[in-house]
């Protein structure tokens, strides 16, 4: 609720003007740059006088107005800033005005609002000075239907209540009728409306409820005698608005004091009564002049008004004239020729000069006398002392200047006969151009209203009547007094166009303050102290599921039995305690729905509004929940997530722009050329058009396209394959997209790599198996080609050493010996060469193989050697394997044929032969107690014709190891060892199971 007052109090200073309640407005340097009538009437000045002032200047403690220009009006719920300012009329009144400010943003200009909340008023050298004139409810608490009711109410300069239309109860009572009456607010409430008048004047109320018109809702029930606490009696003029207030049929009254009034009118009154007796006893003198003489007669008692003896008196015309006082003469003798001419009667009211220089009034009325042939012969009149009937006549003029009301007079023709200065400030004609002219003649527009008919009836009855009139043309309103008056009509008038205003205003606040509460889309419950339900409307049935009947007047706590123990009775309890209204949010289980309330004091109790969220916050939960997995998907995928809101021209993007791309979100624009501005050069162009072309594509759903996209730390770019959703409008308009960002640039590398090692892969293959081929080519070319002519050699050479051995010396048959030596050793380098050339080619399948029988079949087949050597084998645990059979079998008959070979001599070799299977592999280890070999030349060993005994205390062609390194590898094993010089060697290998 506060929310909205304050949006609608963006109203543009100029509203403010109307705004019925005091306030005013400076600018932002705090010149005084508004003040609205209603402070303008509080303070009796003019909106000169105030503004252009400096706030600084009229503020309590000048030192504020640096915290007052603070406001930004920014603060969510800014409930304004207490101040006190002091403003000095002149003379010896300063009015001390506390004040709540708040800032406001207009269009053209920036704002300060000093809404008025008490107006005091301090007079000098008076004791007792402080007294709160203007209890004003403060507006920013209270609600806004709650308000106009309640301010006009409080402010309101006359006395007001409220009584129920059946029983006269008064329900409300407004602070001036406390103030007037005397009577304490409670006690007012325990009263009847009948109370507050003496006991004579009941039946006269009673009766005019009685015939209450059933299609008014405004009264005027006239003026009444109504009694204050202390006893004084005083007369109200009394005005009633029809008003439904708390369900129940009421009158809203305010009283306005006429006591005063009333009493200069019975002034005047006596005065006129007494003008008239004083008329009738006056005697009346007669004169005659004879036009043809010249001759002129008075009677005795013209003598007797003019207090002149007849003895001492020669009566002439010039002598007359002669007591005509100086000013009246010229007047007289126009009247008198006007007269003559026109052959017509006059009138002349005139002062006469009296014998002691004294003047006196009188009143002269002529005729004319025609003769036989119709000239005229005699003038006579009636001359008449008016003199009391003046003095008394200026006496009431002079009351009728002075009064404040504006009053005029008019005798039975009509004729105006006073018209007092009031009378020309409202009605706008001077006195001159309307005295001794009709009323229906100077107003005219009055012809035909009830004005005409009000008057009429009072001038025929005599019963003075009083009504209210809106001047045509003119326009206004008017309250007339009209009274009966000597022969005529006399009325007293005001214009009430202010007061209607009020009444109007008042009225309609009432039935805005209903209707508002009965249409407005919340609910609304009002409570007074006592927790009692004074109002439940239309909405409060339907969300809370309760009758208006059956809850109006029941205590709350009553009718929700477990409301104690809620929140919201906490809520309730607080704003009662603290008188400072609250917002909350909760969810009533008994109802099922979620209810956003807010609790505003009144001086009554508790205003109560609601309204059903329930929807609202289901809505507000899923769209938490989407959020929430979207930020989570953005945050644990690989992607970079963007959703892009074409509509508004904003993007989202998630976190994978900062874990992928290394940007920093919070710097990052929320911006669609954030993205464009870090798409390579070369590709923009391209990803430009495929994109205004997919968005183009009514039938377009998915846009997705590849590209570079700049990385922020380092030179560079990464390949990204984009994908994007698009989500189209009924008018298949694209308004959002919704995409990821994936990294590929691992995979064009991988690619790229992958592509260059299979090419690399190929042409290598392609060498190998040249160089393989080659290789065969040589195996066979020493093979063959080799073996035979080294079979010749050695075949010659047996020859030589057989048959010519007898003719050769010792020396010759030596050299033959090494010759066959050295041929037999190539044989053997041959016959391994090729064994190694086959290693490689096994087109051997795997089988079981047993280590145990590959032990028995090596000792069985060295059966001699190892026998002459004394050696041991020693199988620390068998082990059945797949694998290759002649592969395995060479290998280990190498290495036990190279274990023997290396013994240390005058040492038993001892071999021990073991097998283990372990993480998908077969091990194998041939541990011997031999030479032992320099770690130096682990991996020369495994070369081709790599030996580490030269000449012959070990035989050997350097091949045996490179064989066995080929076999296992070719097996997809393999080998390895430990040694020590002097201690032995164990060769390992390992092949896969
Ligand atoms: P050879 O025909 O010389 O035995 P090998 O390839 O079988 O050729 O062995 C290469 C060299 O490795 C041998 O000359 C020898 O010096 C060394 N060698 C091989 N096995 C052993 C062993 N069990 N103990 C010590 N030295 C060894």
């Amino acid at each position: 609720m506060k929310k909205k007052l304050v949006k609608r109090s963006a109203f543009g200073i100029f509203s403010l003007e109307k705004y019925p309640f005091p306030v005013f407005v400076c600018d932002k340097p705090g010149q005084v740059i508004l003040v609205n009538r209603s402070l303008l009437g509080e303070l009796g000045v003019a909106q000169n006088e105030l503004t252009g002032r400096s706030v600084p200047d009229l503020l309590e403690n000048p030192a504020r107005w640096e915290s007052i220009r603070n406001l930004t009006g920014q603060e969510e719920e800014d409930p304004g800033r207490a101040e006190k300012i002091i403003f000095d009329v002149g003379s010896s009144v300063i009015y001390e005005l506390d004040c709540i400010v708040q800032f406001h943003t207009a269009p053209e200009n920036d704002f300060f609002v000093f809404w008025v909340k008490d107006i005091h008023k301090r007079q000098f050298g008076s004791q007792s000075s402080d007294k709160k004139i203007l209890p004003v409810a403060d507006p920013l608490i209270s609600n806004e239907t709650e308000t106009g009711y309640r301010l006009i109410f409080n402010v309101s300069p006359l006395p007001m209540w409220i009584h129920r239309l059946e029983d006269f109860q008064i329900l409300d009572v407004n602070e001036e009728a406390i103030l007037f009456y005397g009577y304490s607010r409670e006690e007012f409430l325990g009263m009847t409306a009948k109370e507050l008048r003496p006991p004579s004047e009941i039946p006269k109320l009673m009766a005019a409820h009685l015939n209450l018109d059933r299609n008014l809702k405004r009264f005027r029930f006239g003026i009444y005698t109504h009694r204050k606490k202390n006893g004084e009696l005083v007369r109200m003029e009394v005005f009633g608005s029809r008003i439904s207030y708390q369900g129940e049929e009421c009158m809203i009254i305010s009283c306005w004091d006429v006591t005063a009034k009333e009493s200069q009118l019975l002034a005047i009154q006596e005065y006129a009564r007494k003008l008239k007796f004083s008329t009738e006893l006056s005697k009346i003198g007669y004169w005659q002049s004879d036009l043809r003489s010249g001759q002129l007669h008075w009677s005795d008692e013209v003598y007797a008004i003019w207090n002149r003896k007849k003895e001492d008196f020669p009566v002439s015309f010039e002598s007359f004239f002669e007591t005509v006082f100086p000013e009246d003469r010229q007047k007289f003798l126009e009247v008198r020729d006007q007269a003559l001419a026109d052959r017509q009667d006059f009138n002349f009211v005139h002062r006469i000069i009296m014998p002691d220089a004294s003047l006196k009034w009188v009143l002269e009325k002529g005729r004319l006398i025609f003769g036989e042939g119709g000239e005229p012969m005699l003038f006579e009149g009636a001359v008449q002392d008016i003199d009391a009937y003046k003095t008394l006549e200026l006496q009431i003029s002079n009351i009728l200047q002075s009064i404040s009301d504006a009053f005029y007079a008019l005798d039975e023709q009509w004729n105006f006969t006073y018209f007092n200065k009031e009378a020309e400030n409202l009605l706008k004609k001077r006195e001159e151009e309307v005295l001794g002219k009709s009323i229906w003649e100077v107003f005219p527009q009055a012809i035909g209203t009830t004005l005409e008919e009000n008057y009429r009836r009072v001038s025929e009855t005599g019963i003075s009547v009083t009504f209210e009139y809106l001047f045509p043309n003119e326009g206004g309103w008017y309250e007339i007094n009209a009274y009966p008056s000597t022969g005529g009509v006399s009325a007293y008038f005001k214009n009430v166009d202010e007061r209607k205003k009020t009444a109007e205003e008042l009225a309609q606040a009432f039935e805005e303050r209903n209707s508002i509460l009965e249409s407005i889309g919340d609910g609304f419950i009002a409570i007074d102290r006592n927790w009692k339900v004074t109002y439940w409307n239309k909405m409060a049935e339907r969300l809370l599921g309760k009758n208006r009947a059956g809850v109006l007047g029941h205590d709350l706590r009553e009718i929700y039995e477990k409301l104690e123990s809620t929140n919201f009775y906490l809520y309730l309890y607080r704003v009662m305690e603290e008188g400072k209204a609250l917002d909350m949010e909760e969810y009533f289980r008994e109802i099922g729905l979620w209810l956003e309330i807010s609790v505003y004091p009144s001086h009554k109790g508790l205003a109560v509004y609601f309204k059903d969220v329930t929807e609202r916050n289901r809505a507000l939960e899923q769209i938490k929940l989407a959020n929430e997995r979207f930020e989570k998907i953005t945050e644990v995928t690989h992607d970079a997530i963007w959703d892009w809101d074409i509509k508004n021209e904003s993007i989202y993007y998630g976190k994978g722009f900062e874990t992928i791309f290394g940007y920093d979100l919070t710097c990052v624009p929320p911006s669609l050329d954030f993205w464009s501005d870090r798409i390579h050069p070369e590709d923009i162009d391209r990803i430009n058009a495929s994109l205004q072309s997919a968005l183009d594509d009514v039938n377009a759903e998915i846009w997705f396209d590849e590209y570079r996209f700049k990385l922020a730390k380092a030179e560079g770019y990464a390949f990204v394959i984009d994908r994007g959703m698009i989500l189209r409008d009924k008018s298949r308009q694209a308004y959002r997209m919704v995409g990821s960002m994936a990294d590929i640039t691992y995979r064009i590398n991988y690619d790229n790599s992958l592509r260059e090692n299979n090419l690399k892969l190929a042409q290598y293959t392609r060498e190998l198996e040249r160089s393989n081929w080659e290789l065969e080519q040589i195996a066979f070319v020493t093979s063959h080609d080799l073996q035979e002519p080294l079979r010749m050699i050695s075949g010659f050479l047996s020859q030589l050493e057989r048959k010519y051995s007898h003719r050769l010396d010792d020396k010759a048959m030596q050299y033959i010996r090494l010759a066959i030596g050295g041929s037999q050793r190539m044989k053997q380098i041959i016959s391994d060469l090729m064994e190694y050339s086959k290693a490689s080619k096994s087109l051997e399948e795997k089988s079981d193989v047993r280590l145990s029988d590959i032990l028995k079949e090596y000792v069985l087949l060295r059966e001699k050697n190892i026998s002459d050597k004394k050696v041991r084998t020693i199988l620390i645990n068998d082990l059945v394997f797949l694998s290759f059979r002649s592969s395995i079998t060479q290998v280990f008959h190498n290495l036990l044929d190279n274990a023997i070979k290396y013994s240390k001599s005058g040492e038993a070799p001892v071999i021990e032969l073991a097998a283990w299977e372990k993480e998908g592999f077969y091990y194998f280890s041939v541990k011997d107690n031999g030479i032992g070999i320099d770690p130096l030349y682990f991996g020369k060993i495994f070369e081709m014709f790599q030996r580490l005994h030269a000449g012959g205390k070990y035989s050997g062609t350097g091949i045996g190891l490179a064989i066995t390194k080929k076999l296992i590898e070719n097996m997809g094993g393999e080998i390895w060892l430990k040694s020590q010089e002097e201690v032995g060697t164990t060769f390992y290998f390992k092949l896969p199971q």
